[in-house]
């Protein structure tokens, strides 16, 4: 939303479509109702991407990634340009942004702005969505990925008028009570402790979703959970989607969550934050995710 910002006061006529819907704690940015939902306007998604000039393709580097919107992403006549901060990006793009000693994607696009020489242009709202970017990539800033160009991009964006606590508060003090009492239900009923790997796992069904009136974006953290435990160096959470099982890797020090993510489950990432899925039930994810563990043992314990 803050490249949206930026480019519709460049003059140009930008169109936000999302691969898939979002969490509601992110319904507050300038210009989010003009989102186009993908799997909800897929017919409306394709002419526009089909007809379009030029695709930014924003905080991802692998068209697959985005699922079926990435086939009409391929196919479209318009040039692409990625901003990313992952490692490895394909090579579909006329233009690219990357570099994966940035905290985010919001980092880089406050980068490129600046590069533009319009960084006079970055108003509140520009700042405020920015600001949002950077904080939840970094986890507040605590992160590795806190580089000294994170803080000196997102101090530039406070003296934009970006406010902190209300980003804050619009991000995390937005829970519904389900949503609460889930986190209550995984922390107290679901977690397992692999004490022998030091990892920390939870698996969630799809019946537990729907007790809870789980909705995107619900699960969103849950997995930083594990790593708040004593000597747990590897957190994971498997949930079962409808379409797939998506796996969230988290860990710390020497494990690389990115490589266990590719090697066994089709996935990639940042070396100690990554992701995943599988297309099998989950009760076989979870047997298959136990059974990997055990090649990595030397570098969990
Ligand atoms: P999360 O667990 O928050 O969904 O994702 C953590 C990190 O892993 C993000 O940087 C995200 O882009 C990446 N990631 C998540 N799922 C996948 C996946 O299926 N494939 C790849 N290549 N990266 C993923």
């Amino acid at each position: 939303m803050g490249l949206y910002n930026y480019l519709l006061l460049k003059g140009l006529q930008p169109i936000v479509v999302s691969p898939t819907d979002y969490g509601d704690f992110l319904k507050w940015m300038p210009g989010e109702p003009t989102v186009i939902d993908f799997e909800a306007e897929t017919d409306h998604s394709a002419s526009l991407i089909a007809h379009a000039d030029l695709i930014f393709c924003l905080d991802f580097n692998a068209l697959k990634r985005i699922n079926q919107m990435g086939e009409l992403v391929a196919a479209s006549k318009a040039k692409k340009v990625i901003i990313d901060h992952h490692l490895e990006p394909e090579n579909f793009a006329a233009y690219q942004l990357h570099n994966t000693q940035r905290s985010s994607t919001c980092e880089l696009i406050y980068e490129m702005i600046d590069l533009f020489g319009d960084a006079d242009l970055v108003n509140e709202d520009i700042a405020n969505c920015l600001y949002a970017g950077i904080m939840t990539d970094t986890a507040s800033f605590k992160h590795g990925s806190t580089y000294p160009s994170t803080h000196h991009v997102a101090a530039q964006l406070l003296a934009k008028g970006a406010k902190p606590n209300l980003i804050y508060e619009h991000i995390y003090d937005n829970y519904s009570f389900d949503r609460m009492r889930f986190i209550g239900f995984c922390l107290n009923e679901k977690m397992q402790l692999l004490r022998e790997f030091n990892t920390a796992l939870i698996c969630v069904t799809a019946d537990e979703l729907k007790r809870y009136n789980i909705i995107t974006g619900d699960t969103e953290g849950l997995v930083n959970y594990g790593l708040a435990i004593r000597d747990i160096n590897f957190s994971v959470l498997i949930v079962d989607r409808t379409v797939a099982r998506k796996m969230s890797f988290r860990s710390k020090g020497k494990f690389p969550a990115n490589e266990f993510a590719k090697t066994y489950f089709s996935g990639g990432g940042h070396f100690n934050a990554a992701g995943g899925e599988s297309h099998d039930a989950i009760e076989i994810v979870e047997t298959k995710f136990k059974e990997a563990l055990a090649a990595y043992k030397h570098l969990l314990i």
